[in-house]
């Protein structure tokens, strides 16, 4: 059994949470590859310290000295080293990096360092071996990680070292440069490693005991999904909950490795397991695996009698693309058919939209409804189970809700609602409480 446990900037913090990781680690021996992030906020008054090295490279761009900035920096991570009664001589490297520190560092190196350093005494720490992620994680020209140079390096430090820490969040171009990922991209590299080994269980420890199945601001203690398969996770986080990275979730699904996010603060809870598939679940009245939402959408619904004229959607369809207007859903009756689309996205380009969609498509009328949200219930449970959706929308309606649209993937894995904005937080609530909490 192979582990691959990424701990975010929260569980690498200060000492404390180091002492918690190295409890973590110790409990169970398969955990053999530990990706970090940089170490984040030890308190709400604190900072991240990837955000104090961007601001760090701001200031030199600027002309600005980062002096303030950069001892700051280095107390973090001294005061981390000796805490933790370390050996690793980071001054000595400190002072390397502070020499370097002009106008031509490049963001990407001198942000790279806050998960380098987080690494190398994370290694020390845990008697691990530290391998470079610029050493085993890489860039193809275009930017994109090329995987199976990355699975080639990383699987060969595994062998040779057993047990290996990599810094998350950066890896190397051809040309040799460091390039980071976009922001959270510790996850991505968690997963690679993961990946890399096939491993049996990639473990994403935070500071949150998993995916929560609703919005914690609008319901009340909402749990955390104890079980989800990987297409409802992208469905979850799609309509806007707040899950890993988008790219992190890619390598470990494809290899069929299950995904685990737990929480660093609280070990006994077993946290979000995400599966490739489940098998065998059992029929439960709560059939709902979580409830995502978005606001801010609009409605664009064109009349026209004797719409089976399958051009006029086809022009439609034409002029929302040539306004580069992502449609959310669309909606279809005999003699109308309607698009919701991000109201920010459409902004003032709205009324040229609606002009050229009159001259294209020559409509009876063209209705516009602003404030619209969406809502999906999402649940693997609920496909090819009739009588679902009438339960749903029963629920809705005796709350009051009224329903704008509706839209259902062919998979049946979620039902999405749109609603006026005011219905919002009912809807959400409604659901939760009927069918999932
Ligand atoms: N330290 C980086 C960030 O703050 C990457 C990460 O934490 O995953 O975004």
């Amino acid at each position: 059994m192979i582990k691959t446990a990424k701990f975010g900037g929260s569980s690498v913090a200060g000492a404390a949470q180091f002492q918690k990781v190295k409890h973590i680690i110790e409990a169970d021996p398969s955990r053999r590859i530990v990706v970090v992030s940089a170490a984040g906020k030890r308190d709400k008054a604190d900072h991240k310290l990837t955000d104090l090295l961007y601001l760090c490279h701001a200031h030199l761009q600027y002309g600005v000295s980062c002096d303030e900035i950069f001892s700051t920096i280095r107390e973090r991570f001294l005061t981390l080293r000796d805490e933790l009664g370390l050996r690793y001589d980071i001054e000595s490297e400190l002072d390397a990096l502070y020499q370097k520190l002009d106008r031509s560092i490049s963001a990407d190196l001198l942000v790279s360092r806050g998960e380098y350093f987080t690494a190398r005494l994370m290694a020390e720490y845990l008697g691990y071996a530290f391998v470079d992620a610029g050493d085993c994680v890489f860039f193809g020209l275009d930017g994109q990680i090329d995987r199976e140079k990355t699975y080639a390096a990383i699987s060969e430090a595994f062998e040779k070292h057993g047990r290996i820490v990599i810094p998350g969040f950066y890896g190397k171009l051809p040309t040799g440069r460091v390039k980071v990922m976009t922001r959270g991209g510790s996850d991505i590299t968690g997963a690679l490693a993961a990946a890399a080994v096939e491993a049996d269980v990639y473990e994403n420890w935070t500071d949150v005991s998993g995916i929560l199945m609703a919005d914690p601001r609008i319901v009340n203690k909402p749990r955390p999904i104890a079980k989800a398969t990987y297409a409802e996770l992208r469905e979850m986080a799609f309509m806007g909950a707040s899950v890993l990275h988008e790219e992190s979730v890619a390598p470990v699904k494809d290899k069929g490795i299950t995904l685990n996010i737990r929480n660093t603060n609280a070990l006994d809870d077993p946290g979000t397991v995400i599966v490739p598939s489940t098998e065998n679940d059992v029929a439960d009245e709560r059939f709902l695996t979580g409830i995502a939402g978005r606001r801010n959408f609009t409605v664009l619904t064109v009349f026209k009698r004797n719409l089976n004229d399958s051009s006029v959607m086809r022009q439609a369809l034409e002029i929302l693309d040539r306004y580069h207007t992502k449609i959310e859903h669309i909606t279809l009756g005999l003699d109308s058919f309607a698009f919701v689309v991000s109201s920010s996205a459409l902004g003032d380009s709205v009324f040229n939209l609606i002009s050229d969609l009159k001259k294209a498509c020559r409509p009876d009328d063209i209705r516009i409804d602003d404030g619209i949200a969406l809502v999906a219930a999402v649940g693997r449970r609920m496909t090819f189970r009739p009588g679902i959706s009438g339960r749903l929308f029963k629920a809705l309606g005796e709350k009051g809700v009224n329903i704008r649209t509706i839209a259902q993937g062919a998979d049946e894995l979620s039902i999405i609602i749109g609603v006026d904005d005011c219905n919002y937080e009912t809807a959400i609530r409604v659901l939760y409480d009927g069918f999932a909490g």
